[in-house]
């Protein structure tokens, strides 16, 4: 049987070429690079190397901090919590701006902070399932102390406003956090292009190791650690650096950039062919379908057919998807994606999350195409709501 992955928003495959520039540091170069002999030594080149391509990546400046960390959850716990030991303690500042549609690493961890007394406002979707930049503005009061808003959403692929959003943190003088998780290797990430603080970003959604990331720091600015130890990443992440994993971001983030032509080109072009082939299945929404998403993401709803009888079907044909969190929820009312777009009752359970990578073929295209036609057919002929 065929086996396709379209789940490539959750995690994606780690490139052969990370893979191989990753093996030789378990085994044979694996000294600790804090060490003084030359087993640690020998590790200092090549993991200048890989900051070296991370930094280029996203185009940051040499004396801008990138800190690895275990993954992005860590890294934007980070933010949200440093950011209330050094700035909310500090300087009474209590208040946090972010939107009802972030990863649960930053939702759940301001629904933390709202317990310890600070104040969130979560801003919801305009009815593209875009976020308007006024609405960020006007969120913004003099007691703000950090906006963090996504750069692309998981669900949706729908790009973010985030140069307008950094200017106007800029001009208020508001700390500016963004989850760029899901565009790294999609759009190009620049950060001489935008005003961003702090960064987050994880390998395993760019085809590198799963369990880590990191955090990019803008110069300067102050922000408490979470793991104190050793004078690691001069001191603000401790705990011995993760060679292998470190090089094969490195490498995983060169390749992102490198391939991100293919990316805008090719792997839209099967996204839309898929997509184009769903809408003509009739009663078939695509969500932010006019509005800018990054070129690899599909969230769709299935009128008559429950997302998860839907990834069923599909799972029996070989092909892994996602609900998205979009189906999660038990309640219509309390999921911002599909309210925001206008969605009715009946299509609250309905939504398929298709994620392509570039290593989505055509032919793989084809085949889901075909077993989506034939599942829709199938489930609406037995649903009692079609
Ligand atoms: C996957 C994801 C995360 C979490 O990344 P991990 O490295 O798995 O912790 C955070 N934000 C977004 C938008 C994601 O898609």
């Amino acid at each position: 049987m065929r086996e396709v992955y379209l789940d490539n928003n959750a995690t994606t495959m780690v490139d052969r070429e990370v893979f191989e520039a990753m093996e030789e540091y378990f085994c044979k170069y694996y000294g600790n690079p804090n060490s003084l002999h030359h087993f640690g030594t020998i590790t200092h080149k090549p993991l200048k190397n890989a900051f070296n391509q991370l930094y280029e990546g996203i185009n940051a400046n040499e004396d801008d901090d990138i800190i690895i960390t275990s993954c992005a959850t860590e890294s934007n716990n980070w933010v949200l919590k440093g950011i209330y030991f050094s700035e909310i303690l500090k300087n009474g500042k209590n208040h946090i701006v972010t939107t009802q549609v972030e990863h649960p690493a930053v939702s759940a961890t301001c629904a933390f902070l709202e317990e310890l007394g600070i104040e969130v406002t979560y801003v919801p979707l305009n009815d593209k399932a875009n976020i308007d930049v006024s609405a960020i503005r006007d969120a913004i009061t003099p007691k703000t102390a950090l906006v963090s808003v996504m750069w692309a959403n998981n669900e949706t692929g729908v790009i973010f406003p985030i140069k307008e959003i950094g200017e106007i943190c800029k001009e208020k003088g508001v700390l500016f956090h963004t989850d760029a998780v899901q565009t790294i290797g999609k759009i190009k990430v620049d950060l001489q292009d935008v005003n961003v603080d702090f960064l987050s970003f994880s390998a395993h959604k760019f085809h590198g190791p799963k369990g880590i990331g990191g955090l990019y720091i803008k110069k300067g600015l102050e922000l408490t650690p979470l793991f104190h130890g050793g004078e690691h990443m001069g001191g603000r992440r401790s705990g011995t650096l993760n060679v292998p994993y470190i090089i094969g971001m490195g490498k995983a983030m060169e390749l992102a950039n490198k391939n991100l032509d293919f990316e805008t080109n090719k792997v839209r072009e099967m996204r839309d062919k898929l997509e184009n082939a769903l809408i003509n299945m009739n009663d078939v929404l695509v969500v932010g379908r006019d509005t800018l998403r990054v070129p690899n993401t599909i969230l769709a709803s299935v009128r008559g057919i429950e997302g998860e009888a839907m990834l069923w079907d599909l799972n029996k044909a070989g092909i892994g998807a996602s609900t998205g969190s979009a189906c999660a929820s038990e309640d219509l009312e309390a999921n911002p994606v599909m309210t925001a777009i206008g969605a009715d009752k009946e299509l609250a359970h309905t939504a398929v999350r298709l994620s392509l990578s570039r290593f989505t073929t055509d032919e793989d295209i084809d085949y889901t195409i075909k077993i989506l036609d034939s599942s829709i057919k199938r489930l609406r002929n037995i649903s009692s709501s079609y």
